[in-house]
């Protein structure tokens, strides 16, 4: 099989970028993943996405390994395997970070990726079910819109932020640079009743065209290279061993862990690692499956009275209402995201902008990170640090490819991340007696008033929390020693081989990365059509 652009991994970036190159119908290009088809319906009722984090076949079933900063707990890793990838297990939360995130980005050397910069990327990406304006775009392949549903709970949330000083904010998406404290209702990937994966918005529209193949239950083993030439890859399917040729690039898109993985069983990495695991090093790139960074979610929850909750709703009586809602009208809990509510907050003193997100629920979660609801009614809020100082690695265990490797974010391993997760779990009991919510509080359950000192408070969230599921940054673009990519996203030191997906995030961006893993391939491809029209020229 031959083609002239090679993606691996059909997840967030890699749909994008098999839509945006096979718009020229000059270029072939094939689609290797190792999933299957997305047929389940629980990947399509927004909702579903509860049932599918622990998945047996559409999910990898990682666990980070065990760690001091989850008091030696080996926590699940989830990760897609399916078309869409990880957009097609998600949240659907629709938020893209602080404007600093990409400055910063740009001040580190990366040319072309400051917010004015990337912008127009996010707008190209956007088919917004508002009015257009100079954040949101319509027309784009990915539906985003507004939640359908304001509950009275997530209301008085709300309002009891806005009591603690945050700005009330009508979109998330909307951000001065210097921004303080606010609160919103979080926007979401959907389109009407269906989740807005990747696999929905780009790829299916793209199935098409006689240029696209896509394969699907293929794993990929290592990239193929002539010299420093990327020129195919080798994967499994069926128990075979097979190869494709690309004539142009080779793309990984494999994701935070599967890029830097599959990197590393090709022999471009740290050559020491290399000799350890067995796998003859082809081209030393030290920073190969580094920087792992990931945001820690800790929740805080209360059993409440008065108001309705997630948790009856989603029980008996309560359920059977609203799937009929779901099917009359196409609203109700069944359409929702993760969250409804998110608060940006400020908990350092040093931080110039909010440095912790809270994502608030009307529903409450048995203790742990069970995704089980309580039977009582409830509510919870979870919070992160946005940028954790704490980097940890992807590394190969063996030369197999379909041996998982070791991963781990290494948490609370700067003491500023501790410091952070104490004051946004102190922000959150605030938030909770703040007048607009403390009518409806009859007991904290979780940590529950013997988790008071700080050490208690950090002790419940390495105990408790777990990955908000934002793995990124282990193929980092950048100029310094540990850079794996340039801004043009090519990989250092090789030719015709691009990394474009969420690893190659320089720093983790504040809040939720799907955004701006498909702004990324928005602009990966454009760089890459760029590219080859500039070779076509010379
Ligand atoms: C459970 C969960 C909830 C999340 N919630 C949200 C949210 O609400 N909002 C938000 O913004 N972000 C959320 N995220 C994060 C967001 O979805 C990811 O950051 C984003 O999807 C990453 O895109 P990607 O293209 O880098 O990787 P992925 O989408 O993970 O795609 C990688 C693809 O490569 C394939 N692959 C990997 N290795 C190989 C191989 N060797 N051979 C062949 N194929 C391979 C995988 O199967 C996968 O399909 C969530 C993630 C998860 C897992």
């Amino acid at each position: 099989m031959q083609a002239d652009y090679v993606i691996v991994g059909a997840g967030s970036a890699g749909c994008c970028l098999a839509n945006r190159l096979t718009e020229d119908p000059n270029s072939h290009v094939v689609l290797i993943e190792a999933g299957g088809r997305d047929w389940n319906p629980l990947i399509h009722i927004p909702a579903g996405y509860m049932k599918l984090l622990e998945h047996p076949t559409l999910t990898w079933g990682f666990k980070a390994e065990a760690d001091p900063g989850t008091n030696g707990r080996a926590i699940n890793y989830p990760r897609g395997r399916v078309l869409g990838g990880s957009s097609s297990i998600n949240g659907m939360i629709y938020v893209r970070g602080q404007p600093e995130d990409f400055d910063h980005w740009a001040q580190q050397g990366n040319r072309g990726w400051s917010w004015d910069d990337v912008l127009p990327y996010f707008r190209k990406a956007e088919n917004w079910a508002g009015t257009a304006d100079a954040v949101h775009a319509k027309g784009g392949p990915l539906f985003t819109s507004h939640g359908r549903d304001k509950p009275l709970l997530c209301r008085a949330a709300v309002e009891a932020a806005t009591q603690l000083g945050c700005v009330y904010r009508d979109d998330v998406n909307d951000l001065a640079e210097g921004h303080g404290d606010g609160v919103g209702w979080v926007q979401q990937t959907r389109g009407g009743r269906l989740r807005a994966s990747a696999a929905r918005s780009y790829l299916r529209p793209a199935l098409k065209r006689p240029n696209l193949r896509v394969v699907t239950g293929a794993l990929v083993h290592r990239v193929l290279f002539d010299g420093t030439r990327a020129i195919g890859v080798e994967y499994s399917r069926n128990g075979k061993t097979e190869r494709v040729d690309a004539a142009g690039e080779v793309i990984l898109s494999a994701g935070a862990i599967g890029s830097p993985h599959i990197l590393q069983l090709s022999g471009v990495g740290d050559p020491d690692h290399l000799e350890r695991i067995g796998v003859t090093a082809h081209h030393a790139l030290r920073g190969v499956g580094k920087n792992l960074q990931d945001h820690y979610l800790a929740r805080v929850s209360c059993r409440i009275q008065g108001a309705p909750s997630l948790n009856q709703q989603s029980r008996g009586l309560g359920l059977a209402g609203q799937v009929l809602r779901y099917v009359a009208v196409g609203n109700g809990i069944l359409t929702y995201a993760a969250s409804l509510v998110a608060a940006s907050v400020k908990v350092l003193p040093e931080s110039a902008t909010p440095d912790v997100q809270a994502l608030f629920a009307h529903g409450s979660y048995a203790p742990g990170v069970s995704r089980q609801l309580d039977t009582v009614p409830g509510m919870t809020c979870g919070m992160w640090q946005m940028r954790p100082l704490s980097h940890g690695h992807v590394e190969a265990r063996t030369p197999r490819a379909q041996d998982a490797p070791n991963i781990n974010p290494r948490y609370f391993s700067d003491p500023t991340d501790c410091r952070a997760a104490i004051g946004g779990m102190r922000w959150i009991r605030r938030l909770f007696a703040a007048p607009a919510l403390a009518k409806y509080v009859v007991v904290e359950n979780a940590p529950g008033n013997d988790v008071q000192s700080d050490d208690e408070l950090l002790h419940y969230v390495k105990q408790t929390g777990g990955t908000v599921f934002h793995a990124t940054c282990t193929c980092k673009m950048g100029r310094d020693l540990l850079a794996v990519v340039d801004d043009r996203l090519r990989v250092h030191g090789l030719q015709a081989l691009r990394v474009i997906d969420a690893s190659v995030m320089p720093a983790v961006t504040s809040t939720n990365t799907n955004a701006p893993t498909i702004m990324i391939a928005e602009k990966g491809a454009a760089l890459v059509r760029e590219d080859a029209r500039m070779a076509l020229a010379a």
